[in-house]
This record gives C-alpha cells, sequence and structure tokens, in this order.
C-alpha cells in the first residue's frame, strides 16, 4: 500500500493536508505493522517459554532416572564380588569424608575423617545407610 503524504515541494506540503481516506489509510498500515510486530513478539516468547518447558522437563526427567537408578542400585561391587561396597572415598579440605557409588554415582553424607583416612586413604567395608 503506498501511500504519498509527502508532497515534491514545500508550497504543496503547505497546500495540501492530507485527506480522510489517505490518513486513514496511515492509522490501518501503523496499525496493522504495530499488531504484526506485537504478533511477532508474542510467538518468540511463547516458543521461549516452550523451550525453557522442554528443557526444565528434561531436566526432571533426567533426574528421576538418576534417582530410580540410585534407589535400585545396592552400591556393591559386582562379579562375584558382592561383599564389598563399590563406594570410593576421599578426605576433602572440610577434614569429611566424601563418599560415592562407583555405579550409580550417589554421593552419601560426609563423616569426620579419622587420622588413618588422612593417613591411609579411605576405604569402605559397608554401605553407608545414608
Ligand atoms: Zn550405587
Amino acid at each position: 500500500m503506498a501511500i504519498s503524504l509527502d508532497p515534491t515541494t514545500s508550497a504543496e506540503r503547505t497546500e495540501r493536508l492530507p485527506n480522510t481516506d489517505e490518513l486513514t489509510q496511515l492509522l490501518r498500515l501503523l496499525t496493522a505493522e504495530r499488531v504484526e510486530a506485537l504478533q511477532k513478539r508474542e510467538q518468540e516468547k511463547q516458543r521461549t517459554d516452550e523451550n525453557r518447558q522442554a528443557e526444565l522437563e528434561a531436566v526432571l526427567q533426567a533426574e528421576a532416572i538418576r534417582k530410580a537408578a540410585q534407589d535400585a542400585c545396592n552400591h556393591m561391587q559386582d562379579e562375584g564380588r558382592a561383599t564389598t561396597p563399590a563406594i570410593g572415598g576421599q578426605v576433602f579440605s572440610d577434614g569429611m569424608v566424601h563418599g560415592f557409588c562407583l555405579r550409580c554415582h550417589k554421593s552419601f553424607k560426609p563423616f569426620p575423617a579419622s587420622e588413618e583416612h588422612r593417613t591411609n586413604g579411605v576405604r569402605f567395608i559397608r554401605v553407608p545407610l545414608e
């Protein structure tokens, strides 16, 4: 839609004001552009919201899978050594032993390290309760 509101000479500009039809056309054009811009912005926002929701659902699903795997794990070594925990542990700089299952990566509640732990390392002989 071509609307000419700008006559070529200043004389014409002062003599001729846009008529009602031209103003109506201009308003329709501006309104349509504004509506289109708002619709585009709304669509982008909706896409962003949908992407965020999908990411959140993926994270929650991964967390649920991880938790189910940890709940199903007995935290013991396989291959006929079922009496040995599959838990590694290390004394951290906080002075606590941090243990985690080597099979399912569950972290267990840290506990204070003894001198034996600091000197010879950590070896779990049973699965911690928490
Ligand atoms: Zn485990």
